[in-house]
C-alpha cells in the first residue's frame, strides 16, 4: 500500500492548496507542519503538525477549498482522495460511517460561521435524508436492547436431543440459545448471534451458556440412556479469540459439577481458521482438562481438512444440507459417504444433523454415522419441557 501512496514534498512557504481551489483531497501531514490561513485577511486560522489532516471538510463535500493551506517548514504530505474514502466508506460500519459525516458536518459549521448564512453556498449531504442515518440508529438501538439483554439476563437455552443411531438411545442434547424479547418473543439465534459476535456480547453471552448448560446437564443427564452422554454446546470464533475463554470456561464447569469429559465444545471450521494460533492453545487446554471438541457444519466452509490436520477434534457433525439430499442426490451421497468413510478412518465419532425422516436415519446408520440429530428425535426443547415429555 505504501507504494501507491501519492506524497507531496513541500518547500518551506509552498502553497499546498488556495481559497477558491477545488477540493476534493485531504492531506496527512507526514512530516513537518502547515499552517492554514485566510488569505484576504492573512489571519492565521490553525496550525496543524505531523499526524494531522488538512482540508479533510473535502472529504465530505464538493465545494470549493474556504482557506488557503501553506507548508510551515519542508514537509511531506500524503493525498487521501475523496474517490478512495468514499469506496472505503461504503465497507465501513453504518454507525462509524454517520457519526464521521456528522463530526465533519459539526466541523464545518464551527469553522465557518459565515457560509451557515449562505446554504447555498452549504452543500453539505442531508443528514436526516440519508438512509445511513437510519441504518446507524436502527443499528445503535438493537445494540443497546442486546447489551440490555445480557445484563437482564434474557436468554434461554433450548435443548435438542442427540441419538446413538444403531440402537436409537438417547446419547446426550445440544445447547441452542434463544432470545426472550420482551417486546418481540423469542428471538432465533441467527437473528441476533452476528451484531453479538461483531460487538463482542457474545464473549457474556457464550459463557452464560456454558453456565446454564452445564449446570441443566446435572436433569438432562438422567434422561439418557448410554454409557457415555454428553452436552454440546457452540463456542464462537470471538469467543475463541479471547486467551483468557478456556480458563474461564474450565472455573464455569468445576462451579456447576459437571464432569469434563461429558461436555463437547462444538466450533465451526471458520472459527478455527480465524485464530489458529489463540485457539489452537485454548482447545489444547480444554482438550487436556477432559472436554471433547466437535468441528460443526462440516463440508460448509473453506477448510475442513486443514481444520483435520491442526486439531484434535473427537467428534465431526455433517452439516444438515448434505444429509438432507442423501436420498435424492447421489452427489450428497456419496459426499457423505466418503466422509464417513474418513471419519471412521481417523477413529472419531460422527453425528448427521438435520434428520427428518426415518428412511435417512436409516441410511445413515448403515454407513457408519454414529449419532444422529434432528426433527425426526425432537426439536430444540426447554428443559421444563423435556422433563414433561419424559
Ligand atoms: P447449529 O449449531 O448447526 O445448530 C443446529 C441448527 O439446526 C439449530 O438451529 C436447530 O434448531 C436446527 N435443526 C436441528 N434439527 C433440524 C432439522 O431436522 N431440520 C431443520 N430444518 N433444522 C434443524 P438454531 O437453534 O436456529 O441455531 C442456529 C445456529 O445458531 C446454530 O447452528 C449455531 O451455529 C448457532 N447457535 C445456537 N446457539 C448458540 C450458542 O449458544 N452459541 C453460539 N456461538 N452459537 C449458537
Ligand atoms: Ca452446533
Ligand atoms: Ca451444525
Amino acid at each position: 500500500m505504501i507504494d501507491t501512496l501519492d506524497r507531496r514534498h513541500l518547500a518551506e512557504c509552498e502553497i499546498l492548496f488556495q481559497k477558491g481551489d477545488a477540493g476534493d483531497s485531504a492531506f496527512l501531514i507526514e512530516t513537518g507542519g502547515v499552517e492554514i490561513l485566510d488569505p484576504d485577511s492573512g489571519q492565521v486560522l490553525a496550525r496543524v503538525g505531523q499526524g494531522e489532516l488538512v482540508g479533510e471538510i473535502a472529504l465530505i463535500d464538493r465545494n470549493p477549498r474556504t482557506a488557503t493551506a501553506r507548508a510551515l517548514e519542508a514537509s511531506v504530505v500524503i493525498e487521501v482522495r475523496r474517490d478512495v474514502m468514499e469506496q472505503l466508506l461504503v465497507n465501513t460500519d453504518p454507525i462509524i460511517r454517520h457519526l464521521l459525516n456528522v463530526v465533519l458536518r459539526r466541523f464545518r459549521n464551527n469553522m465557518e460561521p459565515t457560509l451557515l448564512s449562505q446554504p447555498d453556498r452549504l452543500k453539505l449531504p442531508d443528514l436526516a435524508a440519508d438512509p445511513l442515518q437510519q441504518t446507524a440508529a436502527q443499528k445503535i438501538a438493537q445494540l443497546q436492547d442486546l447489551s440490555f439483554a445480557v445484563k437482564a439476563n434474557q436468554f434461554v437455552l433450548h435443548y435438542q436431543p442427540i441419538h446413538l443411531l444403531e440402537d436409537g438411545r438417547l446419547a446426550g442434547f445440544e445447547a441452542l440459545v434463544r432470545w426472550r424479547h420482551p417486546v418481540l418473543g423469542l428471538v432465533p439465534p441467527l437473528s441476533f448471534l452476528p451484531l453479538a459476535e461483531e460487538s463482542g456480547l457474545i464473549r457474556e453471552i457464550g459463557l452464560w451458556v456454558l453456565q446454564r448448560a452445564s449446570e441443566d446437564w446435572k436433569t438432562l443427564r438422567t434422561l439418557t440412556s448410554t454409557p457415555h452422554p454428553f452436552i454440546s454446546v457452540n463456542v464462537s470464533a470471538v469467543q475463541l479469540r479471547d486467551g483468557l475463554f478456556a480458563d474461564a470456561a474450565m472455573e464455569i464447569q468445576k462451579a456447576a459439577g459437571i464432569a469434563a469429559n461429558e461436555l463437547k465444545i462444538e466450533l465451526t471450521e471458520t472459527s478455527l481458521i480465524q485464530n489458529q494460533l489463540i485457539a489452537q492453545y485454548q482447545l489444547q487446554l480444554l482438550t487436556e482438562f477432559g472436554n471433547s471438541i466437535a468441528l460443526d457444519d462440516f463440508g460448509t466452509g473453506f477448510s475442513g481438512m486443514e481444520n483435520l490436520q491442526n486439531y484434535r477434534f473427537h467428534t465431526l457433525k455433517l452439516d444438515q444440507q448434505f444429509i438432507r439430499n442423501i436420498l435424492n442426490s447421489s452427489l450428497s451421497f456419496q459426499i457423505v459417504l466418503s466422509t464417513l468413510n474418513m471419519i471412521r478412518a481417523l477413529h472419531i465419532d460422527s453425528v448427521g444433523e438435520g434428520i427428518e425422516t426415518p428412511e435417512i436415519a436409516r441410511v445413515l446408520q448403515e454407513l457408519g454415522c454414529t449419532y444422529g440429530q434432528g426433527y425426526l428425535f425432537g426439536k430444540p426443547m426447554p428443559l421444563d419441557a423435556l422433563l414433561i415429555k419424559d
